[in-house]
């Protein structure tokens, strides 16, 4: 392949891979997104100016290396843009897929700011490392040696994975405890399909298992089982997650159910390992022929409509109490959402339910609160009930009290109920207990995950006093 000289954003526009078109994605739960073809990869990623301070990498929470991917990647020298890649990221192809990288790298990427339209740097990462995969150069751990202390690692969500993946690499022992029966939390039983194809985490679980990583699936942790993984490692890390979700409050009716988004998502998920749990065989987790409605304005209720739409449900309406430009979930969430025939009620909440379907007031925006945002307000007499066959709340998931649930009194945590734990070491109150992810920052992100989970392991290395093997075999 021809070099490509950088810099090209003057010349050559900004360009996605083809998206494919909302009826034809509706029929599935596969990616909606195309490849980028080798050239289109190329010729994208020469569109960056090679910044001397690259803001995209800093606004990465990986700190990713871009500038250095994207010239090796518009070289044709895809072998090293991998390697690069992986040096920061476990899981770049998963990344380069679900971070919402308009408020992360390309939303701080400077042609962007110079009205030249972002380099597509999610894209590029992605193709990276979908190419590795199919090049064979993505390697399981190959410790140079053993060492014979070992680690617990409770959750098998990205944080929890990310830190065996660095573990291992330098020849630690490690056993992964999950209460689900695959690895991979959120990003096997979350996030649809159609943002993540199950194949693309199953593949890292079975990499993992054969670089030596020990799974014990089917194991829900409680407080007997804690003290037991804590008396077997040498250093225990607690990575579970967010999973109690939010709730409206509002009484139920006879009648008329609503459910919980995760219920709904997991039981979708499954479907596609061709597992039917009952919930969607009696129906109560099946869009299928109903008017469905979908309570909250984030990225897990964005999911929830694109599935129920998947499902085939007669209609789909959204309410959220605030505007669009006020909402919590990526905006291009929303437009795949529209475009995919999603109806948004913007400015409304649900005040309660009816055998019919939900009670809904309309709201305006008044003004700022503590936090800055403009407060929703109740607009008197403005009451209509939405017809619903089936409600979905998707109102957000705080932790369990896993003090409480693991007899451990002296695991501090926070006044939100999430684990206080060391910034970059993931240190707890107690000794040798580490914590990662979501139940240390409440609901977040995946990348935020990783990087928790990488930084945990170091911190982990060096209480061992073993060096730092990064870096794939
Ligand atoms: P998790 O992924 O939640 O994994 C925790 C694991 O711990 C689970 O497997 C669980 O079974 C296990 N566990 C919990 N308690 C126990 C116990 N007692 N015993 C044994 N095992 C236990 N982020 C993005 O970056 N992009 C997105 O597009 C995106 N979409 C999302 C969509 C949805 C519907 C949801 C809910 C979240 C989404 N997120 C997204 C957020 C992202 O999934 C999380 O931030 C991330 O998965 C957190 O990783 P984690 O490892 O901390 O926890
Ligand atoms: Fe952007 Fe996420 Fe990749 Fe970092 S990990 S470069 S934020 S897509
Ligand atoms: Fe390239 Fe944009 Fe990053 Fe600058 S900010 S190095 S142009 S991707």
């Amino acid at each position: 392949m021809a070099n490509q000289p950088m810099l090209k954003f003057t010349k050559v526009g900004r360009d996605m891979p083809t998206k494919r078109t909302a009826d034809d994605r509706k029929t599935d739960f596969n990616e909606i997104y195309a490849e980028f073809a080798r050239e289109k990869a190329a010729e994208q990623a020469s569109r960056c100016s090679q910044c001397g301070v690259p803001y995209c990498q800093s606004h990465c929470p990986l700190h990713n290396n871009i500038p250095d991917w994207l010239r090796l990647t518009a070289e044709g020298r895809l072998q090293e843009a991998y390697e690069v890649s992986q040096a920061t990221n476990t899981f770049p192809e998963i990344c380069g897929r679900i971070c919402p990288q308009d408020r992360l790298c390309e939303g701080n990427c400077v042609i962007e700011q110079s009205g030249h339209g972002t380099v597509t740097i999610g894209a590029v990462e992605k193709y990276i490392t979908d190419t590795a995969w199919e090049n064979g150069w993505v390697l399981p751990a190959k410790p140079a040696q053993e060492r014979a202390e070992s680690v617990g690692i409770i959750g098998a969500g990205p944080g929890g994975l990310a830190a065996a993946d660095v573990l291992r690499r330098a020849g630690v022992q490690v056993t992964i405890y999950d209460r689900y029966d695959r690895a991979g939390g959120l990003l096997t039983y979350g996030i649809p399909g159609f943002k993540l194809e199950k194949d693309v985490v199953m593949r890292r679980n079975q990499q993992l298992e054969a670089g030596g990583v020990t799974f014990e699936l089917n194991c829900d942790v409680d407080a007997a089982k804690f003290a037991e993984i804590r008396e077997t490692h040498d250093a225990v890390i607690i990575a579970t997650g967010v999973y109690k979700s939010r709730d409206l409050g509002l009484p139920e009716v006879a009648g008329f159910e609503s459910v919980r988004a995760l219920d709904f998502l997991t039981a979708s998920n499954k479907l596609s390992f061709g597992e039917e749990t009952a919930g969607y065989a009696e129906g109560t987790l099946n869009a299928a022929g109903k008017r469905v409605v979908v309570i909250g304005g984030g990225d897990t209720a964005m999911d929830c409509v694109r599935t129920a739409i998947r499902q085939g449900a007669n209609s789909v309406k959204c309410l959220y109490r605030r505007d669009r430009a006020n909402m919590p979930g990526s905006q291009r969430e929303v437009q795949n959402a529209e475009e995919e025939g999603v109806v948004f009620e913007w400015l409304t909440a649900p005040k309660g339910f009816t055998s019919e379907g939900v009670m809904v007031q309309r709201m305006r925006l008044g003004l700022p609160d503590a936090t800055g945002r403009q407060a929703p307000e109740l607009i008197e007499g403005s009451d209509y009930v939405e017809p619903a066959d089936l409600v979905i709340k998707a109102l957000g998931f705080e932790p369990e009290a896993l003090p409480q649930m693991w007899d451990q009194p002296e695991l501090e945590v926070t006044r939100w109920g999430t684990i206080k734990a060391a910034f970059t070491t993931g240190e707890t109150a107690m000794d040798g207990v580490y914590a990662v992810g979501d139940i240390v920052r409440g609901a977040s992100l995946v990348v935020w995950a990783i990087r928790d989970g990488r930084d945990c392991a170091e911190a982990i290395l060096d209480r061992f006093g073993a060096a730092h093997a990064i870096a794939a075999e």
